[in-house]
């Protein structure tokens, strides 16, 4: 608005100097044509003196100008309009004369006071010798008054102009303030808690932007505050049940009269709930440690002999439920990682292939480069995954069957620790059934080649 408005101001000002413009310019081709008509009447006069100077001008009758002066080439006035005789033999100073008696046209004009002044001035030269100079003067006040009107005008439009600019940049300003202020209480209120609130401004200007970006923020720190809230009331839901068990056990313990045996049953079950508990409090820190840790720790790292140590840890617990642990690994999967997370993410994923598998059941655990990713299977001949519970396995405390969980000694967090940990190494984790029972987890990381780093 304001560009807009100094650009018809401008324009206007532009258009009132062109129109002065033009008015000096046909003024002074007027008075060249006069000055020029008196010079050639003279050019044929061999010495200029007062007589045959008046008579030419008396020849040439009424000139139309305020001021006829004709000079010799000394600069002394030969015939002067204003003063008549009186003035003959005088220096007249006028710096058109000198400027014509040095052998230079002068024809220019200008506006004073009201009245558009016009001065024209030529040599008189004969067999190339400056003999006088000829002096036009005019003060024209009609087109003077033109001028002035013009003036006048592009006064008033500048102030119209002004005006309203000053009037919409008052509008934009008081619009401006009120966003920023409507800004100002939703921030204010987000301090305060309000999570779901939205903040209402249209448009496409920086400050609608502004309000946009606002709104998402507001809206991803629901979703966090959301799922906070959801983490701590199913964390502490999962500290209370073996809890409650181990105060149930205790107090029945303290409160009958058993006999030994079962003391010794009662006391090895408190045993096995703290000892979850400890399982829930290493996995709560684990994932943590997850959303502390930096990223400049990553280093590129064979995949093979890490997987391989997570398989020789677990081997005794497959062997105990007579399950048959193969593991086919192949060197060159180089990935960029921490050192620890590819080393998670197999134990959890060879733990729970043990957990939820039959006894006397098969664990294949396969290594191996695929195009450019370093693909980690693990498939086992277990209960499987039903169809429905397939998307919710990684979230966390999510377990199909609570009861056969707990009794493999599970928290519920095992799976959503390995989708984190695979995420952020910007690699996939995907579950499906195999044909002949059982799951199959497939986790790809891109391959990072050791050639890839020189
Ligand atoms: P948990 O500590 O209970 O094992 P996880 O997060 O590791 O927790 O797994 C979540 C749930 O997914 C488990 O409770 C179980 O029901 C199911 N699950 C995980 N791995 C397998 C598997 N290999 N076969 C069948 N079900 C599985």
């Amino acid at each position: 608005m304001l560009i807009t408005a100094a650009a018809l101001l401008s324009l206007n000002i532009y258009s009132a100097n062109t129109t002065r413009e033009m008015v000096f310019r046909s003024k002074d081709a007027s008075m060249q044509s006069k000055v020029q008509l008196v010079v050639s009447s003279m050019s044929g006069l061999e010495h200029l003196n007062p007589d045959n100077v008046t008579q030419v001008i008396t020849l040439l009758g009424d000139l139309g100008a305020d001021r006829v002066v004709v000079t010799d080439q000394e600069g002394r006035a030969l015939y002067d309009s204003l003063t008549n005789d009186n003035a003959t033999g005088r220096i007249i100073l006028l710096s058109e004369i000198f400027e014509a008696l040095t052998g230079n046209d002068v024809f220019y004009s200008f506006y004073r006071t009201g009245a558009l002044e016009s001065r024209a001035c030529m040599p008189v030269v004969s067999r190339d010798r400056t003999i006088g100079a000829i002096y036009l003067m005019e003060y024209d006040t009609g087109q003077g008054a033109i001028i002035a009107a013009l003036e006048t005008n592009l006064i008033r439009i500048s102030l119209v102009l002004g005006a309203v600019v000053l009037l919409f940049s008052l509008i934009f300003a008081l619009a401006f303030s009120r966003r920023v202020r409507l800004i100002l209480q939703s921030i204010q209120l987000l301090r305060e808690g309000e999570y779901s609130h939205k903040i209402k401004i249209r448009g496409q200007d920086e400050v609608s932007v502004l309000a946009e970006e606002f709104n998402k923020l507001t809206d991803r720190l629901r979703v966090s505050e959301e799922s906070r809230r959801q983490f701590v009331s199913d964390a502490s839901h999962e500290l209370k049940t073996p809890l409650a068990s181990i105060k149930l056990l205790s107090d029945s313990v303290l409160q009958n009269q058993m006999d030994m045996d079962t003391v010794y049953e009662f006391v090895g079950d408190i045993g096995n709930e703290a000892d979850r508990l400890t399982r829930i409090a290493q996995k709560l820190l684990e994932l943590n440690r997850l959303d502390d840790a930096p990223s400049d720790d990553l280093i590129v790292m064979e995949a093979k002999p890490v997987v391989e140590k997570a398989v020789r840890l677990l081997t005794p617990m497959a062997e105990l439920r007579n399950i048959r642990l193969t593991a086919d690994l192949e060197l060159g999967c180089t990935v960029v990682t921490r050192e620890d997370d590819i080393y998670q993410i197999a134990f959890n994923l060879v733990e729970n292939g043990i957990k939820y598998n039959i006894d006397g059941g098969r664990l294949d655990v396969t290594l191996r480069r695929e195009g450019d990713d370093v693909v980690l299977i693990v498939e086992d001949t277990g209960i499987g995954i039903p169809e429905e519970a397939r998307e919710r396995i990684f979230e966390r405390f999510y377990r199909v069957d609570k009861a056969r969980s707990r009794q493999a000694g599970g928290s519920g967090l095992g799976l959503s620790i390995v989708h984190d940990l695979v995420e952020r190494n910007y690699g996939i984790v995907s579950a499906e059934p195999r044909a002949e029972g059982g799951s199959r987890f497939t986790v790809a990381f891109p391959y990072f080649g050791l050639e890839d780093e020189e």
